[in-house]
């Protein structure tokens, strides 16, 4: 919508629905849709890093040095917390995972603030005009 339409039209005009049109919201809400049909294979989850001592005695670790890295996946499931340790070729994989699972919610998320927005609805005139 040009500027001076707003102005003429701004007494009714949602501010929010400024840079929203109906058309606008509707083809965000479709490319949106389109996103969560992609979602590849997920899993919720935390990776931690830790460090541990290896227990053997000839070790550095044993004595102050570096410890040994590990990674711990925790996920709480049904309210039971699980925990299981990833290997080095695993973590590639799990963050894969994860980060499925953080897209898929970052999409959840504009996908309701997009409907909430078509719910609202625009001005009646600017329906009119995208129809
Ligand atoms: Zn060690």
């Amino acid at each position: 919508m040009n500027i001076f339409l707003y102005k003429i039209m701004a007494p009714w005009y949602n501010g929010a629905m400024l840079h929203k049109s109906i058309s606008s919201l509707k083809k965000r809400r479709d490319d949106l849709l389109e996103q969560l049909h992609r979602i590849p294979n997920l899993m919720r989850g935390v990776v931690y890093e830790k460090t541990h001592k290896c227990g053997r005695k000839s070790c550095a670790c044993a004595s102050g040095g570096p410890r040994h890295p590990t990674r711990q996946l925790t996920v709480t499931l049904c309210g039971r917390t699980q925990t299981r340790y990833v290997r080095v070729e695993e973590m590639e994989d799990v963050e894969r995972l994860i980060e499925a699972y953080h897209d898929l919610w970052r999409i959840i998320e504009e996908l309701t603030e997009v409907n909430l927005d078509l719910l609202r609805g625009g001005h009646p005139r600017e329906e009119e005009e995208t129809r």
